[in-house]
């Protein structure tokens, strides 16, 4: 098993052809992972495999991570596209993340005022109005809804602290379309659970979550390298394209990967 662990506070560029040049902004400690989920599918490993004592970044250090980072790149003549938060866990567990948000969006206007910003969030503490109004600042504001059943979300994101599926599609409500739900698509059996949410039992009830969240967009994905967990196998181009479709007909943009 191959999992990765993303340097920080800063790391990339990375190349997609998606997004683009996109620069990478990590909140979490360097050489290790905290995150308020435990996916058994998560790039960088288990929570458990990947504890560390190393502290967080301070909000300086990453504002002045990055700035160095642009000044570098600029002397490349490389303009990032992006500035992702995203890495090693959950970024809007750092307890500065909105003051750190707000410093990031004044270096991106001065250095390179082209680039989006977006963040990757598993979107568990959107009840916390402060973190809600930070996320607002971001250009793609992404947010997990693996799906709406709790006992999937039990086996397979794995909550570490209070989760109710409910009380989080309200508060995706609330971001009233300013926000783009991620969605993990997959089959395979771990521990004797299965983790197919791709029939209509899973897609019936989520279907309805998205009518009430209404967001600006929806992103379907499946894995791409290898879990921390043996069992797990995607999900098939031909599920995702028939999910995707209904999705189209609510009237919401979706991108398929797989
Ligand atoms: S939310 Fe993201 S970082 Fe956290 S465990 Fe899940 S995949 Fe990993």
């Amino acid at each position: 098993m191959s999992t990765i662990i993303y340097d920080s506070p800063i790391f990339g560029p990375v190349h997609s052809r998606r997004l683009g040049i996109s620069l990478g902004i990590n909140l979490l400690p360097k050489g290790g992972k905290v995150c308020s989920f435990d996916c058994i599918y998560c790039e960088c490993g288990l929570n458990k495999e990947r504890r560390t004592k190393n502290p967080l970044p301070t909000a300086d250090e990453v504002v002045e991570g990055l700035e160095s980072k642009l000044l570098e790149l600029k002397a490349e003549g490389i303009v990032p596209d992006v500035l992702t938060f995203a890495g090693n866990g959950e970024p809007t567990l750092h307890p500065h993340f909105p003051e750190i948000v707000e410093r990031v969006q004044k270096v991106r206007d001065i250095y390179c005022p082209s680039a989006k910003m977006s963040i990757l969030s598993n979107a568990t503490q959107i009840r916390r109005p402060e973190i809600r109004e930070a996320l607002l600042l971001f250009d793609n504001n992404i947010l997990k809804l693996d799906t709406v059943c709790p006992t999937y979300i039990n086996n397979v994101d794995r909550p570490q602290g209070h989760y109710d599926v409910v009380e989080q599609i309200a508060c995706m409500e609330l971001f009233k379309g300013q926000c783009i739900i991620q969605t993990m698509l997959m089959k395979g059996y771990y521990e004797g659970h299965d983790l197919d949410n791709t029939g209509e039992a899973f897609v019936q009830p989520y279907l309805e979550a998205l009518k009430r969240i209404k967001p600006r967009a929806v992103m379907l994905y499946t894995l791409d390298r290898e879990t921390p967990v043996m069992g797990l196998e995607k999900a098939t181009p031909a599920a995702m394209e028939a999910i995707a479709a209904r999705i189209r007909e609510l009237g919401i943009e979706v991108s398929v990967s797989y």
